[in-house]
């Protein structure tokens, strides 16, 4: 398989076969983000990707999941999307399941009717990064894209049949903006009624932009305590009609998995041990990206 730079994939993803089909992020601004800093977003040659699906149909020809790697490659074009899932179908037929990851941009570059097709041919789940529902900090993290937008391409992608992972960022918007931040994502979450929602507590990675602001005191993380707070605010705001809300990334002070809306008043009332002492964090020391 050709891989360029470091390769990115959600954690359900871990036994799936990585496919390169971009490299880094054609956005590439959001203030918190070190993925594909200093990376060029390039496409990948259509004779290399299905060199790789060639390979792969020979090594690992059992496979039932797929990835399509880097950043955002739903960006890539309607046709050359097309053309990569059927070689996929043709040569993987045991995969069942494509995944890719998505932004605002690129599934706004895509029709309904564009969408369902793809899912026709085996895209069966995007990840999309919401990480807040508060204009103010979408903004202030340069996600080029407003709430309403990330609802509509929420939307967008659920109408076309392509379950839906988003994630949040807990901590993102700053002490002072904490609860605003917690309401308005249960709001968005609400609205666009993900399958998935998998909420990470911030990190600060140096060479980030928000790194810089961290450094020049225009920016700090809430305290832990605080930031298990927002997470208890963004799960009673946030209505599912039938989704799974984690929160059990490494990066989280308190590991949370709760099947929505059956399963809310448990985990408040986790969080509420949690909040009043009765439970052990994470230490820092354990957290990680
Ligand atoms: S869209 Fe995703 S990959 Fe691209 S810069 Fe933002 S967080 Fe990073």
């Amino acid at each position: 398989m050709h891989y360029q730079g470091t390769v990115y994939r959600p954690p359900s993803e871990a036994n799936s076969i990585l496919l390169q089909v971009t490299t880094g992020c054609s956005h590439n601004k959001c203030t918190f983000c070190g993925m594909y800093k200093g990376q060029r977003f390039t496409v990948t040659p259509e004779e290399i990707v299905f060199a790789d699906i060639d390979y792969a149909a020979h090594h690992f020809p059992h496979a039932r999941r797929l990835f399509l790697c880097d950043g955002d490659a739903l960006i890539l074009p309607h046709p050359r999307l097309l053309a990569i899932l059927e070689r996929i179908r043709s040569r993987l037929p045991r995969i069942v399941r494509v995944g890719i990851y998505a932004n605002s941009k690129s599934l706004q570059s895509k029709t309904v009717d564009e969408l369902t097709e793809l899912r026709r041919l085996g895209l069966g789940i995007a990840y999309l990064g919401l990480e807040s529902g508060d204009d103010p900090t979408l903004a202030s993290i340069n996600k080029g894209a407003t709430s309403i937008q990330m609802i509509e391409m929420g939307r967008k992608a659920k109408l076309a049949g392509i379950q839906l992972s988003v994630t949040v960022l807990l901590g993102i918007a700053g002490p002072e903006r904490s609860e605003i931040h917690a309401l308005e994502t249960g709001r968005v979450l609400s609205a666009i009624d993900p399958d998935y929602v998998g909420a990470l507590s911030l990190m600060i990675e140096p060479g980030t932009a928000i790194h810089s602001e961290v450094e020049a005191g225009r920016f700090a993380l809430p305290e832990p305590l605080a930031i298990l707070q927002e997470l208890r605010t963004m799960i009673a705001a946030t209505t599912l009609s039938n989704g799974l809300f984690h929160a059990n990334h490494a990066s989280n002070y308190l590991p949370v998995r709760a099947k929505l809306p059956e399963e809310k008043s448990p985990t408040l009332a986790l969080i509420d041990q949690a909040l009043a002492g009765n439970l052990t964090l994470r230490p820092e020391f354990l957290r990680a990206l």
